[in-house]
């Protein structure tokens, strides 16, 4: 399938494996459309709305995307500057993994997975198991022992299989991929390096762009963990560019917490490998990662796009999720509250003008913190 490629070395000839034969980097899916593709084209709602971006595959769906995008006007009246909200909290299971689950699952379940893994205590563990409930295959989750709180609820709610794995957080990736060589059945959907996942995030960015009629987008401001996000934003408008439906590429900056920001430290540092940092405590557990997996390709995206990377406090972030909560009415979890943080200090160092349009996805709902 020459729809998986690297961002290093180009197409990939390879039919299953999820990393690049070169250079080791996971692959991204891009199934390049004909530029006769027209947005009159499009056809039915949400992230299988946009199909013929999509693998080919029969849609698996509990109605994820087509998210709200509304105005913050107190916010924008205190900035000087165009606020829209993409309410991603609305997706199924209260987040934006859903536009990954969705198309991953769908993709596994047509090569005939038979029982799926992840390691995620968080919001991808839940949005897998909600998917895997509803192709109706196995599902199997490794979490840290000392997790806890809704989100898990949310996991075992849906029938999936918690394997708490005692000691820090990478001994329950070690537990799954263990596990993986001892088991032939089970198969590894990581929201962190399946191309197929950040296939369906790239619907995030087509859906922000229809709903303002293709209109030019000056910044995007995004929570960067595993950085399927931004990458899924970074893939979605380049494609938009390339089909001639937007004319121009947001810069897309990308916010992590203080307490651990590998990416920000590697791109001030004008690195192009991500080094792994001390975990350090944040109430921003969605971007709570020392060394992301394809931090090399977000640098890289980071540099393409013209954006910047930022750390902020914890602090700032719970005064972003207050703000979000009492100015405008949206309730989001702390991590969905680092896009607010940023695009303030953004603002206050003049990278973001006045009267410039700028896009906060807010990535989850505030009923899954696990913290206030
Ligand atoms: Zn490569």
């Amino acid at each position: 399938m020459a729809e998986l490629f690297c961002f290093r070395c180009g197409p990939s000839s390879q039919d299953r494996a999820e990393f690049c034969e070169r250079c080791g980097a996971p692959l991204s899916f891009s199934r390049a459309p004909e530029k006769t593709l027209r947005p009159a084209d499009l056809r039915g709602r949400g992230v299988w709305r946009y199909s013929p971006f999509l693998p080919e595959v029969e849609p698996l769906t509990l109605g994820e995307g087509r998210t709200p995008l509304i105005p913050a006007p107190r916010l924008a009246e205190l900035l000087g500057v165009e606020i829209l909200l993409k309410l991603e909290g609305l997706n199924p299971t209260g987040s934006f993994k859903d536009r990954g689950a969705a198309v991953m699952v769908a993709v596994l379940r047509k090569k005939g997975a038979k029982k799926l893994c992840d390691d995620s205590s968080g919001n991808a563990g839940a949005s897998l198991s909600a998917y895997a409930a509803r192709a109706g295959i196995p599902a199997r989750i490794f979490v840290p022992a000392y997790a806890s709180g809704p989100k898990l609820r949310q996991i075992e709610a849906y029938g999936a299989e918690l394997v708490r794995v005692p000691g820090p957080r990478p001994a329950a990736t070690a537990a799954l991929l263990g596990e993986l060589e001892k088991n032939p059945d089970l198969v590894y959907a990581s929201h962190n390096h399946s191309p197929y996942f950040l296939a369906g995030l790239r619907t995030l960015a087509y859906e922000i762009a229809e709903d303002l009629r293709f209109q030019e987008v000056d910044h995007v401001v995004v929570p960067v963990g595993g950085g399927a996000l931004y990458l899924g934003l970074f893939y979605g408008f380049s494609e938009l560019l390339r089909l001639g439906w937007v004319k121009k590429m947001p810069r897309i900056h990308a916010v992590q917490a203080a307490a651990c920001a590998p990416i920000v430290r590697a791109h001030l540092a004008g690195e192009e490998e991500v080094e792994e940092v001390e975990l350090g405590e944040t109430v921003a557990e969605g971007v709570r990662i020392p060394k992301p997996a394809r931090g090399a390709e977000i640098l890289w995206a980071l540099r393409s796009c013209g954006g910047e990377a930022l750390a902020v406090t914890e602090e700032e972030i719970m005064e972003a999720q207050r703000e979000l909560a009492r100015k405008e009415g949206v309730y989001v979890e702390p991590t969905s509250a680092l896009s607010l943080a940023g695009l303030l200090r953004l603002r206050v160092q003049g990278i973001i003008r006045e009267g410039e349009r700028v896009i906060l996805p807010l990535t989850g709902s505030g009923l899954k913190s696990a913290k206030p």
